[in-house]
């Protein structure tokens, strides 16, 4: 990097850091969980007011803002072409959840580490981009192309933000969004989900329970069963709710779906049991051993659906729940493909393994994508990392999906985390108790996110 130029961008940033810390901490204080719809408030008062909060302090920047119905927002430096280089964060977050050991809304500043909900997901990351475009506007020249820092105010919750932003904006000619790890995501699985539900109905299961969402491997799973005894087991505990009625609670290993690896679904635990111990009908075992099937091979490999195409990692297949709706039984699916499979593939596969055992449904598919690491883009992406880093090997990566990146004709997830990077304990990790970033780190960040702008104006699309 030119010397001057490495000068001026740290320059920029010793003299801004204490604003840019102050305005993190503006933004984390304003809750923004998504909340019933209000009259100007279409994902709840908080989102609402955090999309607000961020303009306010892009105008205090001197930067000019466009709010588009409260769904999204966005701050421009002008450039003299139409098309547009951007930026996309969020400023809505996931809800508290327990465990904080200080007001989740007041960031806590400890050993040069930031303590709040949304420091590093995806607030902090929002004002970085703010402050990047302070930058260009004060040293970047006249630049070809205007630059947008994209907020958006529903990425937790279904990603309407991003939706209306493309029905009433053209596109960014490329989009980086800092709301994944460094080095850069090039690439995201396909992911559908969906269900599986038994032709049998229950006979000596009265009701069985498990998992709390689609996207996660479960660590506990129940089941209360007819029977005059339960024998206990391996991971597993038994009680006798009322006469003639057993309560069976297995335990396993939970994580996220995409990454099953070194998990252990409860679901499967619990369905081996009741049928090694002969705790249920004919009928229930049939479709059970059906079922187990997606929890013991997370590959999909038992139930005809596994998949490699050798640009992603193989796909996974997983089930988040399984609960009883009526009087059957239903299994979910998260499933995560690369680019030789589809939907359509995945949804014969499994019909031909449940046979008359069960429906299958899948819903809500989205293709994977993936972006060359050799286009003229991608390129000043990681040649600005390398640069700032001095990580000269570092490799744009894939992952099982679904961030901003995929919504956009051309995009990518840029930073800012680290996940090889160690950090004190006490920081907590994005969407858990005391989410935490390191503050040295945002800003090096901000410095590898201007370097990049500057290379990208010097691209011809
Ligand atoms: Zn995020």
């Amino acid at each position: 990097m030119d010397q001057d130029l490495k000068r001026l961008i740290d320059q920029f940033i010793e003299e801004n850091k204490e604003n840019i810390l102050w305005d993190i901490t503006r933004l984390v204080a304003v809750p923004s969980v998504e909340e019933a719809p209000e009259p100007e408030a279409p994902f709840g008062p908080g989102p609402r007011k955090a999309l607000d909060m961020a303009q306010t302090i892009a105008r205090e920047l001197d930067l000019e803002t466009v709010d588009l119905d409260h769904k999204a927002a966005y701050a421009v430096v002008p450039g003299e072409r139409d098309e547009y280089l951007a930026t996309i964060c969020h400023v809505d977050v996931v809800p508290v959840g327990e465990g904080w050991t200080s007001d989740p809304w007041t960031v806590q500043v400890r050993d040069d580490c930031l303590i709040g909900r949304g420091v590093m997901d995806d607030k902090g990351p929002a004002v970085l981009t703010l402050y990047l475009l302070k930058f260009l506007k004060e040293h970047g020249g006249a630049l070809r192309y205007p630059v947008r820092a994209i907020l958006g105010a529903n990425e937790e919750t279904g990603m309407q933000d991003v939706e209306h932003y493309l029905a009433v904006e053209k596109a960014p000619l490329f989009c980086f969004s800092p709301d994944a790890d460094f080095p850069l995501i090039n690439g995201e699985k396909g992911i559908v989900r969906g269900r599986i539900r038994s032709a049998a109905k229950l006979e000596k299961i009265v009701e069985i329970k498990g998992g709390v969402a689609y996207n996660a491997v479960p660590s506990k799973a129940e089941a209360w069963v007819q029977a005059a005894h339960a024998e206990p087991a391996e991971d597993i505990e038994v009680e006798e709710a009322r006469p003639g009625v057993w309560h069976i609670t297995a335990h396993g290993i939970g994580g996220h779906a995409s990454l099953p690896e070194g998990t252990k679904s409860a679901i499967g635990v619990l369905e081996h049991y009741l049928l090694d111990h002969q705790m249920v009908s004919e009928k229930e075992a049939e479709f059970l051993r059906f079922a187990v099937r997606i929890p013991d091979a997370p590959d999909g490999s038992l139930v005809g659906c596994a998949a490699d195409d050798g640009l992603f990692t193989p796909l996974t297949l997983v089930s988040g729940m399984i609960y009883s709706e009526e009087d059957r039984m239903v299994q979910t699916l998260d499933c995560r493909f690369p680019t030789n499979t589809n939907g359509a593939r995945l949804k014969a596969a499994l019909e031909e393994a449940a046979g008359s055992l069960a429906e299958v449904e899948l819903e809500g598919e989205a293709k994977p994508f993936f972006k060359h690491p050799t286009s003229q883009e991608l390129k000043a992406c990681m040649e600005a990392y390398r640069e700032v880093t001095g990580e000269k090997n570092a490799q744009p990566f894939t992952i099982g999906g679904g961030t901003y990146a995929r919504h956009f004709p051309n995009a990518v997830g840029f930073g800012p985390e680290h996940p090889e990077r160690k950090y004190p304990d006490f920081v907590g990790s994005i969407h858990g108790a005391n989410e935490g970033a390191y503050f040295p780190d945002l800003l090096e960040a901000l410095k590898v996110y201007i370097l990049t702008l500057l290379k990208l104006e010097e691209l011809d699309f």
